[in-house]
């Protein structure tokens, strides 16, 4: 509670971290006591985090850190110990691998957490302390005690992947196969990821020492169980066949190349910025951002002859 507690006091810091544990349904398995106890823990015997970017664009990390209704540091600060994060950590250059290999020396379990794609076949594209990626994810993925992947780029290729790119870019899930790494592994797609997503499964695997329920794509089933469809707001204008024919009409987006029959995710429930907005309730047509097929070449919605009404997507 490093910046909360300055700021209102420890009191009202606690009561707003159990606020935003009880908003992102974790409060299931976390209860206040828990909170409390966990500040009791001196910081080097709270579980280990240490995050790392491969190809990506920083959104997940920025969109986690974003979170409104609680700093994320406190969160993060309360109920682990963040080795390394490339966003929010002071170490720098030589610093960083110094942690890591202190971390890997002193044998003690840690979370590996994997933001972006991992340029399998152009291992130079993405260097960190003048080592490929590759070679971190190889260090740090097979001594975890369990890995995460961050957002589309790290579970579903997102736009490290797409058609057209030459970096070999792979999922995180990818490579652990390709190179016959054995960890537990929970993925959390989304362009970028869902801090809720994250915080709830974090926050689960510590209470319990397993991750929450799992599809077959290794994705949460509280999250994933479920198509931006089945839930939408425009599903009875669907029903009806009351179509919008321009972004922001009322009625359902379909026909300007909406992908929520085909996404699994719970946007209509937990949406952006504190659930202050999704894509469909903005008036925009689900473009499938966790999805394997996002970025398509074309987003239909753009181009002009939607407005006329097509109803496929290409
Ligand atoms: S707007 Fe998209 S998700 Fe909503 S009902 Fe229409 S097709 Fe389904
Ligand atoms: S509605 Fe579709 S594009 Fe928008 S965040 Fe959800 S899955 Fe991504």
């Amino acid at each position: 509670m490093y910046y909360l507690s300055e700021h209102i006091g420890r009191r009202e810091a606690l009561k707003r971290i159990f606020k935003a544990i009880a908003a992102v349904g974790a409060s299931q398995f976390i209860s206040f006591e828990d909170i409390l106890a966990a500040e009791a823990v001196p910081a080097r015997d709270k579980p280990h985090v240490i995050w790392l970017h491969g190809s990506s664009c920083s959104g997940c990390s920025i969109s986690f850190m974003n979170i409104e209704y609680v700093p994320v540091i406190d969160i993060l600060t309360q109920f682990t110990r963040v080795v390394f994060h490339p966003d929010l950590s002071l170490a720098t250059g030589e610093q960083v691998p110094a942690l890591i290999d202190e971390l890997v020396r002193s044998k003690r379990p840690y979370l590996f957490v994997f933001e972006g794609g991992i340029p399998e076949g152009m291992p130079h594209a993405c260097l960190m302390a003048d080592k490929p990626i590759t070679e971190w994810v190889d260090l740090l993925a097979s001594r975890a005690q369990a890995c995460i992947a961050a957002g589309t780029c790290a579970t579903m290729g997102g736009v490290p992947k797409m058609p057209g790119t030459v970096t070999g870019s792979m999922t995180l899930e990818e490579y652990l196969n390709k190179r016959n790494i054995k960890v537990d592994l929970v993925n959390l797609p989304n362009c970028p990821m869902k801090p809720e997503h994250f915080v709830y499964t974090l926050l689960h695997l510590i209470k319990t020492g397993t991750f929450p329920a799992l599809d077959n794509d290794k994705r949460p089933l509280k999250f994933f169980a479920h198509t931006v469809h089945e839930r939408c707001i425009f599903y009875s204008s669907f029903q009806e066949h009351r179509f919008a024919q321009h972004v922001g009409d009322d009625g359902c987006l379909l026909k300007l190349g909406c992908q929520g029959p085909v996404t699994k995710n719970d946007c209509l429930i937990t949406g952006h910025n504190g659930n202050t907005n999704t894509c469909i309730r903005a008036g925009h047509p689900c473009i499938g951002c966790a999805s394997r097929q996002f970025p398509r070449q074309v987003m239909f919605h753009i181009n002009r002859e939607a407005s006329s009404g097509g109803g496929s997507s290409t």
